[in-house]
């Protein structure tokens, strides 16, 4: 039978505060730090100890509510979610449940099929665990990420595929980092996907029954993931059996999802209100601040640069997925240079050095200002392309001004007309073969002739004059 996948997703988002959700411990790197140098009584789980909420988690949560079109609530509820594991000292997770922070947005992805909306029911605060690391014969408990700020996102069930999720996933952390609440660092487990799948027959509408899979760590493992769920369970429907609604694990290594527990459901929590924490109320003012502070979202950026600078969708797409990336470019057109040329310059050549030396935009010693002067000696014919790949490759390195290294290397392109018919008479009188078969009708020679003229010239003559000069003396 032919198989409809449904799929939701919920992601939990460290949110970038300085310090912790309930206690002052700052926020430190959760690979780097040397384990349990953040902790105190509070995060800890201390008796007699008291959370107090953090100002800028709730600020930072309300800006992603918003980028999604979610409504914030003025009045939202801390919970206590019950479950003993070593690396929740407390016996219990601050988590709201019953009445989130925001509820009922919605993102656009694209797919196969053009634009969907995705909608997105609630995005609520919480606080992450700690880490165990397990070794022989041990577990080691590691307390630094307890009470780090979370943001957990709960999409409706309304992707089809594996891509989709991708989709939505992708589109989800390029808003978090124009955002500033997340450094989108998967490596760093940042963000961390859990992947709700069921698959119902085609044409079908009643869902089928679910499996959640667990801690899943990057795009690639959360769209494997579900596409081993998708086959393995229209498997089961196919052989007569029944879909088991578990709670899974994916292993990476043998790129399979396995049981790790039946599924457990919300009253198995005993969830109730969080007694040391009033209600968290949001109001108007407040609201209005936050919003007035969010910047310019990727969606609304990519439409912009489609209108205002006539980019191709794909140069677009490339610019925006980076806000860094879209703030150099606008720079750099401010500076003068015609939009379309500094896309070309930044997605072909710059990338290619940032890739080659491992350094990110904002480290780069190229400035917008030092971009858009080389791409006006290209255009003034100061220089010709190949030279200006040479020039920028040497202000990647030194940062130093383009006019001053063409000057000094003495590498101004030559246009002068009767230098460059000299050129050509020396080729043509060097390859008389050559020109034999070009006259006999092999006119490809002509190109190779034209890249034998460029050398005798050291890359630096004006290609359209070189061409002409070379066309007139082979034809002529
Ligand atoms: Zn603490
Ligand atoms: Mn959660």
């Amino acid at each position: 039978m032919k198989y409809e996948p449904v799929i939701g997703l919920e992601v939990h988002v460290e949110l970038a505060t300085e310090s912790k959700i309930f206690c002052g411990c700052p926020v430190v790197d959760s690979v780097e730090a040397e384990p349990n140098i953040a902790v105190c009584p509070v995060c800890s789980a201390m008796p007699g100890t008291l959370p107090v909420v953090n100002e800028r988690a709730v600020e930072y949560a309300m800006r992603v509510g918003m980028a999604l079109g979610c409504k914030i609530e003025p009045v939202s509820i801390f919970a206590r979610k019950n479950y003993f594991y070593p690396d929740l000292p407390k016996g219990y997770q601050i988590s709201q449940f019953e009445e989130p922070l925001a509820t009922n947005g919605e993102m656009l992805i694209e797919t196969e099929d053009g634009e969907k909306v995705i909608r997105v029911l609630r995005a609520h605060l919480e606080e992450d665990a700690g880490k165990l690391t397990h070794v022989e014969g041990a577990s080691l408990v590691d307390l630094n990420r307890a009470g780090v700020p979370l943001l957990e996102i709960v999409s409706q069930p309304d992707m089809h595929s594996a891509a989709e999720a991708r989709a939505y996933a992708e589109n989800l952390r390029e808003i978090l980092r124009y955002l500033g609440v997340n450094s989108g660092d998967m490596e760093k487990g940042v963000i961390r996907f859990e992947a709700n799948t069921s698959v119902r027959p085609v044409g079908t509408e009643k869902l089928g029954i679910r499996t959640e899979v667990k801690n899943l760590n990057s795009f690639r493992s959360m769209e494997d993931a579900i596409n081993c769920e998708i086959a393995r369970q229209s498997k089961v429907l196919d052989e007569g059996g029944e879909v088991d609604q578990v709670t899974m694990g994916w292993d990476e290594e043998k790129g399979q999802t396995y049981v790790m527990r039946g599924k457990e459901d919300a009253h198995d929590y005993r969830y109730f209100p969080e007694p040391d924490l009033p209600p968290l109320k949001v109001d108007d003012a407040w609201r209005k601040r936050v919003r007035a502070d969010l910047p310019e979202l990727p969606r609304a950026k990519f439409e912009r640069f489609l209108a205002d600078f006539k980019l191709s969708e794909y140069d677009a797409k490339v610019l925006v997925s980076d806000r860094a990336i879209a703030e150099y470019f606008e720079e750099t057109v401010n500076n003068g240079a015609k939009p379309k040329a500094v896309a070309n310059w930044m997605t072909g050549e710059l990338f290619a050095l940032m890739n080659q030396t491992e350094v990110s935009i904002d480290e780069i010693k190229v400035t917008p200002k030092a971009l858009a002067e080389l791409i006006s000696l290209v255009s003034e014919g100061k220089i010709n392309k190949n030279t200006a790949k040479e020039v920028l490759g040497e202000i990647f390195k030194s940062g130093k001004n383009p006019q001053a290294i063409v000057e000094k290397k003495g590498l101004a392109q030559v246009s002068d007309t009767a230098l460059i018919s000299g050129f050509v008479s020396s080729v043509i009188n060097a390859h008389p073969d050559e020109v034999t078969s070009y006259r006999s009708g092999k006119t490809g020679v002509a190109n190779w002739l034209f890249g034998q003229v460029m050398r005798e010239a050291r890359g630096r003559a004006n290609p359209q004059i070189l061409r002409e000069e070379l066309m007139k003396q082979l034809d002529g």
